[in-house]
C-alpha cells in the first residue's frame, strides 16, 4: 500500500468541484474515483465520468452486495465508494483523489488512518455559500434550501480534518490548495 489518499471534504457550494478541476490539470497522476449516486444527473454531467448514476433499488443491492467501501445518505439521495476501484488501485500504488461529504470522510479517516489525507473547504459565509449555490443554478429552490440547511450543520467540522482553506478568493484558495497537495504527494 504506498499511493496516497487525498480527501476533498466541502460544504454543497463552496467550490470544490471548481477547485478540483483545477487540481485535475496540475496533478494529472492523481485519479479520481468515480463515485455511485441515485442523483439525477445535472446538464453536462456524464455518467461513468463525474458519477455512476444509478436508481435506488441498484443502490440497495449494491449496499446489500457489500460493494461499497463506504456509502452515506447526503441531502436526501445515497452516494458511495466503490470498494472493488479503490482496491485495485491502492494495490497499483495510484495516488488517489476523492470527494466526500462529512460522513464518508470520518469513514476513511477511520479505515485510512493518516495515509487518507483530509482537506475542508469552507465558503467565506453562509450568506456566499446561498448566493453561488443559487448562482449555479442546478437545483431547485427545494433542494437548494435544503443543502443549506446541511451546510450549516458541516461547517461546524470545518476544523476536524487535516487542513481547511476558505474558498474565498478562488486564485487564493487554489493557491493554498496546489501548495497542501503538493507536500501530501512528495511525503
Ligand atoms: P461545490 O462543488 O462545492 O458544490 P461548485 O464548485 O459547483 O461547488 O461552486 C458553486 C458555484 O460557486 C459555482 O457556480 C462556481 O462557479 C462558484 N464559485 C466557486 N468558487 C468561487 C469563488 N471563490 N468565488 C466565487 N464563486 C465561486
Ligand atoms: P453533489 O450532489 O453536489 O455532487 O454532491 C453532494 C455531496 O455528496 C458532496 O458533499 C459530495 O462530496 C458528496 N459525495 C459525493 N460522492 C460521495 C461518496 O461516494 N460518498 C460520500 N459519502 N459522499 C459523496
Amino acid at each position: 500500500m504506498s499511493g496516497k489518499i487525498i480527501v476533498i471534504v466541502a460544504p454543497s457550494g463552496s467550490g470544490k468541484s471548481t477547485l478540483i478541476k483545477k487540481m485535475k490539470d496540475d496533478f494529472p497522476e492523481l485519479v479520481e474515483s468515480v463515485s455511485f449516486t441515485t442523483r439525477p444527473p445535472r446538464d453536462g454531467e456524464v455518467d461513468g465520468v463525474h458519477y455512476n448514476f444509478i436508481s435506488k433499488e441498484q443502490f440497495e443491492i449494491m449496499i446489500k452486495d457489500g460493494e461499497f467501501l463506504e456509502w452515506a445518505e447526503v441531502h436526501s439521495n445515497y452516494y458511495g465508494t466503490s470498494k472493488s476501484f479503490v482496491e485495485k488501485q491502492i494495490s497499483s500504488g495510484t495516488d488517489l483523489l476523492f470527494d466526500l461529504d462529512v460522513q464518508g470522510t470520518d469513514s476513511f479517516k477511520a479505515y485510512f488512518k493518516e495515509r487518507a489525507q483530509a482537506i475542508f473547504i469552507a465558503p467565506p459565509s453562509i450568506t456566499e455559500l446561498e448566493n453561488r449555490l443559487r448562482g449555479r443554478g442546478t437545483e431547485s429552490t427545494q433542494v437548494i434550501n435544503l443543502r443549506i440547511e446541511n451546510s450549516k450543520r458541516e461547517i461546524l467540522r470545518k476544523d476536524d480534518f487535516d487542513f481547511c482553506i476558505v474558498n474565498d478568493d478562488l486564485d487564493r484558495a487554489y493557491k493554498d490548495l496546489k501548495e497542501i497537495v503538493s507536500k501530501i504527494l512528495k511525503k
